[in-house]
């Protein structure tokens, strides 16, 4: 996820821009940059950093300029680096190419543009877009634009311009938001409304398969596939700037929640990584996942994905794993760090002595050219966009995506399943964006926390798969609403917790579809008869969840669970987004 945003008027564009890619920065941090036309020459500023620092580099007042496109980038492909910032060139520096999205057949795209001649600078997926640009530019930007468009694969929201013509911008649309903010003889693109709030609150909101172009005073769209001209429909936005940088929601934690379904489509990206750390990990006498905190949580359940298969696997934390199992490790062990920021102190220690060992060492990780993944051999990304309410939510169903594809492709290449198992499971894994959606939209689970929130002490229980779930369902509540909540293996409880149930005392019992359902209802009917009060995630329960295949059920059962914590500690006027004494990434031991 990046912002993009383009300018064209009587204002100094550069400055416009940092302003506007200063309220978009939620969107991406890693690197910035301004493209404008002055001179007659397209002018270029970028580098890594956030905005505020390349801006303090640059100080864009010192030039002057009417047309410009901008960038704030959360990296994709190619490290966050100078050359890898957005917007892009081309060979000749007719174009200026800003995009958020992934384009899929990069790679073909670029061998075929290299043949041509073309010279790339960037690692990027999205610089092919500009050689496109320039390679079918013959004298009429919109064809050009529509013909590079063509051949694109993947998704994209794009803010193009060109030297030759440099009272217009190009714009297209598909899987990634794009909007366009009217204002008197000058006109604004973005990825999202509160970069142009202070100057308009007038938009034209674009739809997948739309292009078009912007002038000071005219704003044309087309349809991708037949080429008409579109009637696009005005809108007023309602929202003041600090609201709708968090899209409307009230917190961070809402709108990522919110995100989850595009977290399992995004995370589905990476099968490409995923089935390369498959293939190494084949063979191996053992699979460890390592992390910390929540990625643990999911390194928990990927070790249930793959036990499931007959595969052997452990799940450790880092902190644990660095001082003691990796003494057991040896070049027959495939270990897997999972990570959000891929900073995290103890996950990196951890995979660097494992490296040491002589294991093979790959990462599941959000932030592409974080530290994990430069220190892995392999490394798949999810692919989540920034998260950044410190508790992890959208990122953690990314990470359950990317374990299930990888538990998959290793019992596929180790015979464990067969080829039409798998394609099954492939083919529900997709569907489980939808079903997501479905449990956001029910708008029981507010009611129970409502009831809930006066409550001191919650028991989360589950077994096998979600086991992790109710660790996760636990901590969330521990970190945002700072109330007392464990998590347990169902089948512990009589081993010391019930001691202390009664009446005041919430258990959330998750169970696994379909998968030890008699057991779980045994466990529900003790913690019932001891008066806790006892609610059941299950497709019949008090929080209902949608039916899905019984290793997918970590996927949706976590969903109610984040909303549930969410409201407890709205609920008790606490600020879900910064926890007390917490950091979202944990850079230190
Ligand atoms: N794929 C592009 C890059 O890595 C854009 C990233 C995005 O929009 O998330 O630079």
């Amino acid at each position: 996820m990046c912002g993009i945003a383009g300018y064209i008027g009587e204002r100094n564009s550069p400055e416009v821009l940092f302003d506007m890619l200063e309220r978009l920065e939620y969107r991406g941090y890693d690197s910035a940059g301004v493209m404008f036309i002055a001179g007659r020459k397209i002018n270029i500023i970028k580098d890594k950093g956030k905005v505020s620092e390349v801006r303090s580099r640059v100080k864009p007042e010192r030039y002057k300029s009417d047309i410009g496109v901008a960038h704030t980038r959360w990296a994709t492909h190619g490290v966050p680096s100078k050359v890898n910032a957005h917007p892009h060139a081309d060979c000749k520096n007719l174009f200026a190419v800003s995009h958020n999205g992934i384009i899929e057949n990069y790679v073909s795209l670029r061998r075929e543009l290299t043949l041509k001649g073309h010279k790339f600078q960037s690692d990027t997926d999205t610089e092919v877009i500009s050689h496109l640009m320039e390679e079918n530019y013959k004298g009429d930007l919109l064809t050009a634009f529509r013909e590079s468009l063509d051949v694109l694969e993947g998704s994209y929201a794009l803010a193009v311009l060109c030297v030759k013509e440099p009272n217009r911008i190009l714009i297209a649309r598909k899987e990634s938001p794009l909007i366009v903010g009217l204002g008197k003889q000058e006109n604004f693109i973005a990825s999202d409304a509160p970069a142009f709030m202070p100057y308009t609150k007038e938009i034209i909101i674009l739809n997948d398969f739309e292009y078009g172009f912007v002038e000071k005073d005219r704003v044309e769209v087309f349809d991708l596939v037949s080429g008409k001209k579109l009637k696009k429909q005005k809108s007023k936005i309602t929202w003041d700037v600090k609201e709708a940088e968090k899209a409307g929601y009230h917190h961070f934690m809402l709108k990522e929640i919110m995100e989850e379904p595009d977290a399992v489509s995004n995370a589905l990206k990476a099968s490409g990584e995923l089935k390369k750390i498959a293939s190494r990990l084949k063979g191996k006498k053992r699979v460890y996942f390592v992390a910390c905190g929540t990625a643990y949580h999911a390194g928990l359940t990927g070790k249930y994905l793959l036990e499931n298969f007959g595969i052997q696997s452990e799940a450790v934390v880092a902190s644990e794993f660095r001082y003691s199992t990796v003494d057991t490790v040896d070049k027959d062990c495939g270990i897997v760090l999972i990570s959000q920021s891929g900073e995290t102190a103890d996950t990196i220690a951890a995979g660097k002595r494992a490296r040491e060992k002589g294991a093979y060492v790959a990462g599941i990780v959000n932030v592409v050219g974080s530290t994990i993944a430069r220190l892995v051999e392999d490394v798949a990304y999810t692919y989540s966009g920034p998260e950044i309410a410190v508790a992890s939510t959208k990122a953690y169903i990314g990470q359950l995506v990317s374990l299930t594809q990888l538990a998959l492709y290793l019992s596929l290449s180790s015979r464990k399943i067969s080829v039409k198992e798998f394609e099954r499971l492939q083919k529900e894994l997709k569907g489980v964006s939808g079903k997501i959606k479905a449990v956001l939209s029910d708008g029981k689970i507010r009611e129970i926390a409502e009831e809930c929130a006066v409550k001191k002490t919650f028991f989360y229980i589950g077994r096998t798969l979600n086991y992790p779930t109710a660790l996760e369902g636990a901590l969330k509540l521990k970190e945002i609403s700072y109330l007392h909540a464990e998590g347990y293996p169902a089948g512990e409880l009589k081993h010391g917790p019930l001691a202390i149930l009664e009446e005041d005392v919430v258990v959330i019992a998750i169970k696994t579809g379909r998968h030890l359902e008699d057991k779980m209802d045994s466990n529900i009917q003790e913690t019932k008869a001891r008066n806790a009060r006892t609610l059941i995630v299950a497709e019949d329960g008090e929080i209902k969840v949608p039916r899905v295949d019984v290793l997918l059920t970590p996927l949706v059962n976590i969903v109610p669970l984040h909303l549930f914590a969410y409201y407890i500690s709205v609920l008790k006027g606490l600020d879900p987004d910064k926890p007390r004494n917490l950091a979202k990434s944990v850079t230190v031991e």
